[in-house]
């Protein structure tokens, strides 16, 4: 999944806090104290930012072997 730009309730722009949440959550910070920092003090902005994956890497296999297997479908019937 893409990362949400807005708060799906209160429509606060979250999206340009994403990167710095991940990246001082990967090196150790409590995502408590960056949330604190990042000044997301409503939990409905705290949980997209908390509860949100990335999937998109994950997804890219599925998406190439569809790709193939309709290039696949194509040439067959020609
Ligand atoms: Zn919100």
């Amino acid at each position: 999944m893409i990362i949400p730009v807005r708060c799906f309730t209160c429509g606060n722009l979250v999206a340009d806090k994403h990167a710095e949440f991940v990246q001082r959550v990967k090196n150790g910070e409590d995502p408590k104290t960056v949330l604190d920092s990042l000044k997301l003090k409503r939990y409905c902005c705290r949980r997209m930012l908390i509860t949100s994956v990335d999937v998109s890497e994950q997804l890219m296999p599925y998406n190439e072997a569809l790709y193939r297997r309709h290039a696949e479908y194509s040439s067959d019937r020609i």
